[in-house]
């Protein structure tokens, strides 16, 4: 491609709104294009680059004997009826109707319509293992889209569904897909690290989210050094500490006046109690259908530990979206709680949920339930009970690991893809069944497993990038070469850098030719932020048939003759163009 030709606006300036390097770097190598909040399209170099990863991920998922179909982004309401998702998904579903005020809603992702496919053909055990994918743009309106591709309202991506009689079926269709996420991820270029995920109210050990390690990234990730679990924090177990021994003797409960103190901080502090001692109350209030408040919940953790809002929705059985912090106001003359002074003794009303280790623990301090008061000598049991008792804390850094006991670290990475054993989730009551040797009719064994073709992009993005600009990887680079021609209007320059342009591609390198009329300085500016592997500079040594060598990744330059510089360019291509 000649650069004088082609469609590239590069900017020098991120519009304010780009927060992070994917976001600005994109932007600023005009590789997307803002078109509405959360909504963007894709220009020459962004494209390529997009294709290039479909394709990683087209060889795989094929070389894994998953077959590409593609089916409509519109999906009828009535498939998410049977699911009973048309509610449970809530706002994020992005729903439509059509002239005759039927409902439709843009896919946010295709179970329903996968096992609608499926469940009048796949009839017989003998149909099956199946795993069907498709590439395909996908609408979520996400209550903050940001960041750019990372999470956005209309996004592309690679959904896979696998059909299988049994567990044990799904589990090697499972694998399989774990291993062909694995390669894609590698010859995408990227650091990345599977780790076990929230499964919802499924539970198990189903499920494991790709996550590309990254400042930036929104999934947190707790991880140990000394055996290998690694879990997303929402996820990851926490253990509950040594309960009291039972020799520790039940004091009489007593209510204490402890003016002003709301929180766990300022309680300890005015009793002299380390927070350990205390019991920390989280107020919520739940959702019907309708965005209704249909109750309220109370949460309690040692006062020390953090609440897992993913552990106590799932404790609730109920999608994230229909809860929230409770309207003290409103939930006091109901349940009883006092803002601030909130525990466990007195509530009424609401639906209490208890970490575990509370259970065993002695003699706390908790809110009376009366304003500027606290009650001391709080014994779970003899004092207050639970409609739900689980592990509700989230596993913080330095925490003993759930699985070895060594203190575990915390890091942060960028969900790229997630692979799900989803069981009879869908096909149960969609009723997608298939028949045994016996004639005996089952419900069929199902898995799904995304990935986020346009959120990888971003990741790749911040994972190599540097002051000036992008540094992809071959494998995804929008071109592998670009040859920079410091003067257009000198001929032997000219001659050179066409017969290089020549020889790579005929030789199947992509290749960009800035023969552009501007400044040197402009060229190597746009080259460094669109990020092309390899430069061949033809300048003034063009004479004598030389020409300077540089890779983006790598500082050092080299002025080689141009035949050299080929034969530089197609060996590192040949290496690593495919990832
Ligand atoms: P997140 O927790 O980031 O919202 P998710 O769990 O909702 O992700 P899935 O439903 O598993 O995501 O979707 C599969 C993949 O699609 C994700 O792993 C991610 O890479 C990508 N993805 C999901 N939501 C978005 C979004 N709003 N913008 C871009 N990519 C997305
Ligand atoms: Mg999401």
């Amino acid at each position: 491609m000649r650069m004088s030709k082609m469609y590239l606006k590069t900017l020098r300036e991120a519009p304010g709104d780009a927060e992070i390097p994917s976001h600005i770097l994109l932007l600023r190598a005009d590789m997307i294009r803002k078109l509405a909040s959360g909504i963007y399209g894709f220009m020459p170099l962004g494209w390529r680059s997009l294709r290039k990863i479909e394709n990683i991920i087209r060889e795989e998922m094929d070389a894994s004997g998953a077959q590409e179909i593609l089916m409509s982004a519109v999906q009828p309401a009535e498939l998410w009826e049977e699911s009973g998702r048309w509610h449970a998904y809530g706002p994020e579903l992005w729903r439509i109707k059509d002239r005759n005020g039927r409902d439709f809603c843009l896919g946010p992702t295709h179970e329903e319509i996968f096992t609608d496919i499926v469940r009048n053909e796949l009839t017989s055990y003998r149909h099956m293992p199946q795993i069907l994918y498709q590439i395909q743009h996908k609408y979520r309106d996400e209550a903050r889209p940001r960041f750019g591709l990372m999470r956005s309202r209309e996004f592309i991506m690679k959904d896979a569904y696998s059909f299988d009689r049994d567990r044990e079926g799904l589990d090697k269709s499972y694998d399989a897909m774990y291993d062909a996420y694995t390669r894609i991820f590698t010859r995408c270029g990227l650091t990345f690290r599977p780790v076990e995920a929230d499964t919802g109210a499924i539970g198990g050990k189903g499920s494991h989210e790709f996550t590309a390690l990254s400042e930036v990234g929104e999934s947190e990730i707790a991880y140990c050094e000394k055996c290998d679990m690694a879990a997303t924090v929402e996820k990851a177990e926490c253990r509950d500490c040594a309960p009291d021994p039972e020799t520790v003797e039940m004091l009489p409960l007593e209510e204490v006046y402890t003016p002003g103190t709301k929180t766990i901080e300022e309680v300890a502090g005015f009793l002299g109690l380390p927070k350990e001692k205390t019991i920390k109350a989280l107020m919520f209030e739940t959702y019907d259908d309708d965005f209704n408040v249909n109750g309220y919940v109370a949460a309690f953790v040692r006062g020390d530990r953090d609440l897992n809002m993913i552990k106590l929705v799932n404790a609730l059985d109920i999608p994230e979206h229909a809860i929230a912090f409770a309207n003290e106001d409103k939930m006091g003359p109901v349940t009883g709680s006092v803002g601030g002074f909130t525990g466990p003794v007195g509530l009424h009303d609401c639906t209490i949920v208890v970490d575990s280790e509370l259970t065993g623990l002695r003699n706390m301090c908790a809110g009376a339930c009366k304003a500027d008061h606290h009650m001391i000598n709080v014994n779970y049991g003899r004092d207050y009970k639970a409609d739900i008792v689980c592990d509700l804390k989230t596993l913080k850094e330095g925490d003993p690991c759930p699985c070895c006991g060594s203190p575990v670290k915390h890091t942060r990475g960028i969900e790229v893809g997630q692979v799900f054993k989803l069981g009879t989730k869908y096909s149960v009551p969609m009723g997608a069944t298939f028949k045994d040797e016996n004639q005996q009719e089952h419900p069929i064994v199902m898995g799904c497993y995304g990935i986020g073709v346009t959120r990888t992009l971003a990741a790749v993005v911040e994972q190599y990038h540097d002051d000036y600009g992008i540094i992809w990887p071959l494998s995804v680079a929008p071109y592998h070469v670009i040859i920079t021609l410091v003067k257009p209007g000198d001929q032997a320059q000219r001659e050179l850098a066409e017969k290089i342009y020549a020889e790579l591609t005929e030789r199947g390198a992509e290749v960009l030719l800035d023969d552009r009329d501007e400044r040197p300085g402009v060229k190597f500016n746009d080259a460094d932020l669109i990020g092309i592997p390899i430069r061949i500079t033809v300048g003034k040594l063009a004479a004598e048939g030389k020409v300077e060598y540089k890779l983006r990744r790598e500082s050092e330059k080299a002025e080689i003759s141009a035949d050299e510089a080929v034969v530089r360019a197609l060996g590192l291509i040949e290496k690593e163009g495919r990832g």
